[in-house]
Formats: structure tokens, C-alpha cells, sequence
């Protein structure tokens, strides 16, 4: 997310902190190159300049202030930080609901923007936290718009208002009033129109949507924009600011190469919020725009409040208070645990997402790009495959033992092989661990399944270290391999 941005104002701001003294003349060379960085971004203009503007008069205000000794870069940083938190929107706002239901939502954007994907998504949020949503197919123009809202619709467990077939037949405005008709009756708390896009902005698509608007008397119209078209996502906005008008904007496709361009413009220019971010193709690649944490990651300081909130969703309370006490009082750590580890990291998502919210995510690009999600999916079979007692005590691990659980697992002994030596590397890091030792590398899972990062490719046969052979061509395959 934004990776190009977030290394230029990296190298920016490590510039900075190499001068302990800042003058004004630093503080003028920082909002240069921190503008040039923001218009390669293509963040809007008029942005560009307040944006600029402002970090440059709080710095001047600030240098006079500045005691020799503190860290003056730090403060300049918190200064910058804390303008793009304002440009960004300041704070995160979620649907404000109705004081009497159904609490309606329509879906605002251009035709590909993500609002089918999106309605999914929201449905499921609010689902999981308690409400009752209902999805309205009122997208009668998109070709499958309908079948792809009610297959998400069944995926989730949500119902899907949808009584026309769409692709070109139908009243759209019919289908919103109905549905939320339908949604009263049914006592369902919030309802989730899909409208029809275009591929540009035209006159009956903003029709379409006033029309729609009118007859269900909206609590919320979110503007459902595509965040890799950049700056013309903020020219779209503008037209349906002017056309239908809207509460909140959601931005999709954040796990893109989206510069930031749209992000950085598009709250600052519209004057309203940006409520949800979409971060892939699945339900679940979602979540609340925080101005906040999006700053954190744009400063390359990573977004560990989203990490932590998702590993808290995704791991058991009562497993992780076992596997803690189990720490406390020297026992091993096992197979048995480790599974359960890997379990609830499936749980959590995209790997790359996941370690691209680390603080200094941006210069490990490669490395987090290359890693190999599937290596989760595959450690798993292998431990499944093992028996209680073998995950307690790998040592009776015999050959026959792990070619029984390559077969189960459909994979190559070679890979139980190098699992089970990953894993008593993990156990012997844990030990580590409790004697207060600094563990090198990563976390137990991750350290045993190999981090995927440097792992030997599959099916290679982990190496013993071999003594040089004597024969030198022999040597130079050795060395080769
Ligand atoms: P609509 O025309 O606005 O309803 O757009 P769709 O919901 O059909 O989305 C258009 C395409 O974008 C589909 O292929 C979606 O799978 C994809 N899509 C939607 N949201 C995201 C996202 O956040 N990330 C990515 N990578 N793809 C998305």
C-alpha cells in the first residue's frame, strides 16, 4: 500500500533525523521534497500546497522553541504525522444508524469501483458485530451484478432482496423502495442498496441514483471509489458530491499499487469522511478507515494496531492463556500448540497483508511480495497428519513414522523432514525465550514453518552440513547445490 510514497518520505525523513540541529533552511528543503514526493503520488494539487503549507508555518513556529539536545527531527516528524492525520479525514466514523429502522445504506460509484464486492463486505461487518443486514440488488444494468450479490449474499449468510433479473430489465428504484419495504416487515436493522454504476459519469446514471435516493430516504450514501485511479477518482467524487451527494466515501482496491493520490485527496477536497477501506477480493479484506493508522503506514511506521486487533479476532483467549501458562511453567512447546498457532494465523488473512503492517514494511517490499502464503496451508497437513503422540514427542518421529505422514499429507518426506527440523529450532528459540534470553528471527509459527521467506524450495531435501569432498568437481557440485 502506497509503497512508493511511503520510501520517499522514508529517506526524507531519515535525512532529517541525521541533522541534530534544525534550521530553517532544513525545514524548507523537507517541504520541497516532501511536496515533489506528494505529487508523484498524485496527490491533488490544492492538497499538495495546504498540506505543505502547513507543515512548513507549524515548523518555522516551532524551530524558536526547539532546545538544543532534544531530538528536533522527532518533532518536525510529529508535525508532519500529524497534518496528514487532518488530511486524511482526522478520525474514523462508522454508519451512523437510524433511531428507528431499518437503517439504509445505498452504495454510490462508477461501474467496477467495488460496490457488489463492497456490500458483501459490509453485510458480513455488520453481521459479525450483531445486526441484521439485508442486501438490495438494485445494480439492474451490470451484467451478473444480481447472481454475483446474491452468491455473496449466500456465502455469508445474508439475505439478498433481489426480485428482478437485472442485466438491462427491471426498475431500480421499484427494487430500493421494495427492499426496504421487505426489510421493515422483516424486522432487519440495516439495509445495503447495490446501485448501478457507469463507466463514466453520465446524466441517467445520476438519475438513476437521485431517483433512488429519493424514494428511500438514505441515513447514509456511501461514494464507492477505486483507489488506484488516483486523481480522477477525485474529479468522480465531485460529480456525485454535485449529482446525488454523499455522506462517506470507501475506498477500494487499497491492496493495489495505488500511489495514495485518491486517499490523500479525496476527504481533504470532498469534505467528507473516508469510512472503509477494501483490501482485496474477499469478504474480509475490510475494515474501518482509521486516519490515524493510514498516517502510520504512509511514515512507515506500520499499522500494529490493525495487526494486534486481527490476531486478537483470530486467536482463541482461552488457547492463548494455556499456551501462556504452559510458557510460564517450563513446559514444551508441541506440535499440538504449534498446529493451533498455525490455525488461527490461517485465520487472520493474507500473510504479505499481515507483515506489510509492520513497522518498516516499505524497504522489506521484496521479501514480503515473494512470501508463500501456501507454505501455512501445507505445514498444516503435514501436522495434521501426525498423531497426538507424535505431535507431543517429534523424537519417535521415526523414517517410517514420516513417510506415513508425507503420504497423508500428499507431500514429500523431505518436507516432513524439514518441518520437524524447523520446528525443534522453534522449541529450542522458546527455550530461549523463557530463560530471558533475545530470540533471534521470528515468532515460534513463523519460525517453524520457515517464514516462507528463506525456506528451502519445496520438495528439497533439507542438507545435513556435509564435510567437503576431497574431488573437485565433486566439490564444486556440492557447492553449487
Ligand atoms: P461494481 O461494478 O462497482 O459492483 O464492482 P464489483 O464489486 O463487481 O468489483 C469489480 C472488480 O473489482 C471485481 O473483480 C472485484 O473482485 C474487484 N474488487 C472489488 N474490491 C476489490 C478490492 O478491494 N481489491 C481488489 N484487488 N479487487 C477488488
Amino acid at each position: 500500500m502506497f509503497d512508493s510514497l511511503t520510501q520517499r518520505l522514508g529517506g526524507v525523513l531519515s535525512s532529517l533525523r541525521s541533522r541534530g540541529k534544525i534550521s530553517s533552511a532544513d525545514v524548507e528543503n523537507t517541504c520541497q521534497e516532501i511536496h515533489q514526493a506528494l505529487l508523484e503520488a498524485d496527490v491533488a494539487l490544492v492538497v499538495v500546497n495546504e498540506f505543505i503549507e502547513l507543515i512548513r508555518q507549524r515548523s518555522l513556529d516551532a524551530l524558536p522553541t526547539l532546545q538544543s539536545g532534544t531530538n528536533q527531527a522527532q518533532v518536525i516528524f510529529e508535525i508532519i504525522n500529524a497534518a496528514l492525520i487532518e488530511i486524511l479525514g482526522s478520525q474514523a466514523r462508522r454508519v451512523r444508524f437510524a433511531k428507528q429502522g431499518p437503517t439504509v445504506v445505498i452504495l454510490a460509484g462508477l461501474q467496477g469501483a467495488g460496490k457488489t464486492t463492497l456490500a458483501g463486505k459490509l453485510a458480513k461487518f455488520y453481521k459479525d458485530q450483531g445486526d441484521t443486514p439485508i442486501l438490495v440488488a438494485s445494480d439492474l444494468q451490470r451484467p451478473n451484478a444480481v447472481t454475483q450479490l446474491q452468491v455473496v449474499g449466500q456465502s455469508i449468510g445474508v439475505p439478498v432482496f433481489a426480485p428482478e433479473p437485472g442485466n438491462g430489465v427491471g426498475n431500480a428504484v421499484a427494487v430500493a423502495q421494495d427492499g426496504v419495504a421487505f426489510a421493515r416487515s422483516k424486522q432487519h436493522n440495516m439495509v445495503i442498496v447495490d446501485t448501478a454504476g457507469r463507466l463514466g459519469v453520465d446524466a441517467t446514471l445520476m438519475k438513476e441514483a437521485i431517483a433512488i435516493r429519493d424514494a428511500v430516504n438514505p441515513d447514509e450514501i456511501l461514494f464507492v471509489v477505486d483507489a488506484m485511479i488516483g486523481q480522477d477518482a477525485v474529479r468522480t467524487a465531485q460529480a456525485f458530491l454535485d449529482g446525488v451527494g454523499f455522506d462517506g466515501v470507501v475506498l477500494t482496491k487499497m491492496d493495489g499499487d495505488a500511489r495514495g493520490g485518491a486517499a490523500l485527496s479525496i476527504a481533504h477536497i470532498t469534505k467528507r469522511p473516508i469510512m472503509f477501506a477494501s483490501t482485496g477480493e474477499k469478504v474480509s479484506d475490510f475494515d474501518i478507515f482509521y486516519p490515524e493508522r493510514m498516517a502510520s503506514r504512509i511514515l512507515g511506521m506500520g499499522d500494529v494496531a490493525t495487526l494486534a486487533e486481527q490476531a486478537k479476532r483470530a486467536f482463541d483467549p482461552e488457547s492463548s492463556a494455556k499456551l501462556e501458562s504452559k510458557f510460564a511453567s517450563g513446559e514444551d512447546f508441541t506440535l499440538e500448540d504449534f498446529l493451533e498457532q498455525l490455525q488461527a494465523m490461517s485465520k487472520m488473512g493474507s500473510m504479505s497483508k499481515m507483515l506489510g503492517m509492520l513497522p518498516g514494511a516499505a524497504s522489506m517490499k521484496k521479501q514480503i511480495d515473494n512470501f508463500d502464503g501456501s507454505e501455512l496451508i501445507r505445514t498444516q497437513a503435514i501436522v495434521q497428519s501426525m498423531t497426538k503422540a507424535e505431535r507431543q514427542d517429534p523424537k519417535i518421529l521415526n523414517g517410517s513414522r514420516r513417510t506415513r505422514i508425507a503420504n497423508g499429507a500428499g507431500r514429500a518426506v523431505s518436507e516432513v523432514n524439514s518441518l520437524v527440523e524447523r520446528f525443534s529450532q522453534a522449541q529450542k528459540m522458546m527455550k530461549q525465550m523463557r530463560k530471558g534470553g533475545v530470540p533471534q528471527g521470528m515468532p515460534p509459527a513463523l519460525a517453524g514453518m520457515g517464514a516462507g521467506m528463506a525456506r528451502p524450495s519445496a520438495g528439497k531435501p533439507i542438507q545435513k552440513k556435509k564435510s567437503k569432498s576431497g574431488n573437485p568437481a565433486k566439490r564444486a557440485a556440492q557447492e553449487r547445490g
